[in-house]
């Protein structure tokens, strides 16, 4: 990967032809020509040291999110799809035992839009100074049963930072979270040299008005770059059809084959096997109740 240092750092903007290209990707509604954080490129590079995107290679991965509205483009921007940054190896999805106070609901929204972008998702529950020994040992196991690691943190006593950083050495991962658990503080702990380190990252300053976030890719060793986004208040999941949505909780995935009707959407339908685990409190009550709850925001999509 080309990472740009402070003394090669080359301001590109995109050639004219990178115009509002919708494209079709595994049916889903994609803005392919906007340039992201973590895409490969090639580029022309100009007499005065700047360069002109030519072409954004094949994405190996990406995250992506709903868009915002998009005037102008003629196709309503609740259906548009935007990446916020790509070839990505993993994702960290930041939450807080309190202040803000834990939300099951909000991590399983990330976890899903994670887990439909292919990517390997983890945990970081930050905080955990501010709860009484124990409290959330229920919801780590939880989380570990259904196969996520979950990295119990806090940037006040220390805890877990250094399995943190271990874990993502020699990776690409980006960081994502709700505004306010910590993600800033926890990567200035990890990564102590990143705060001087500002002034050479490879940041790249989506101006476009398809894109209201700012991501920074950070070089925070050999191989290693983070990728951070700004904090999110809640997150809408892109594209994902209600027959799909249940794949997208590991636990459930064992159970779906056995369900009666194929096109079972788990929303107690007769001879539903999700249903029967969830009675069987082989999976989560609580998870079922966020899957539920996806699932009412998915069907109203396919309506519009
Ligand atoms: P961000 O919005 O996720 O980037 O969060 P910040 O890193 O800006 O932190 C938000 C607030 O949480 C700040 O007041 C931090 O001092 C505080 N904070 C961060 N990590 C911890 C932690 O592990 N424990 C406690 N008690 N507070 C923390
Ligand atoms: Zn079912």
């Amino acid at each position: 990967m080309y990472a740009p240092d402070k003394d090669s750092y080359i301001r590109c903007s995109l050639r004219g032809k990178f115009k509002n290209d919708l494209k079709l990707k595994k049916d889903k509604l994609v803005l392919t020509d906007i340039a992201v954080v973590g895409d490969r490129v090639d580029f022309q590079l100009n007499d005065d040291g700047s360069g002109v995107i030519e072409t954004i290679q094949e994405r190996a991965s990406f995250l992506s999110r709903k868009a915002p509205k998009i005037k102008g483009t003629g196709v309503k921007g609740e259906r548009l799809e935007q990446v916020i940054a790509s070839n990505l190896d993993a994702l960290y999805i930041i939450v807080s035992t309190d202040q803000p106070a834990f939300n099951n609901k909000t991590l399983d929204r990330f976890l899903i839009v994670g887990e439909s972008s292919g990517l390997q998702t983890k945990i970081v529950l930050n905080k955990t100074d501010l709860i009484i020994a124990d409290e959330f040992d229920e919801i780590i196991e939880l989380y570990q049963s259904i196969g996520y690691e979950v990295f119990p943190c806090s940037t006040k006593t220390g805890q877990g930072l250094n399995e943190l950083k271990n874990s993502f050495l020699g990776k690409t991962s980006l960081f994502w979270g709700p505004s306010g658990v910590g993600k800033s503080s926890i990567l200035t702990a990890v990564c102590p040299s990143l705060e001087l380190e500002t002034g050479d990252i490879s940041s790249f300053h989506n101006k476009g008005k398809h894109t209201t976030v700012t991501v920074w890719m950070h070089h925070v060793g050999e191989n290693t770059f983070i990728v951070d986004t700004p904090g999110v208040r809640e997150i809408e999941p892109y594209g994902i059809k209600k027959e799909d949505l249940g794949h997208y909780f590991p636990e459930f995935v064992q159970f779906i084959n056995e369900c009666r009707y194929n096109t079972c959407t788990h929303d107690h339908e007769p001879g539903c096997a999700v249903f029967k685990a969830v009675e069987e409190e082989i999976i989560s009550g609580e998870r079922y109740d966020s899957y539920l709850r996806i699932l009412a925001t998915t069907e109203k999509e396919e309506r519009f």
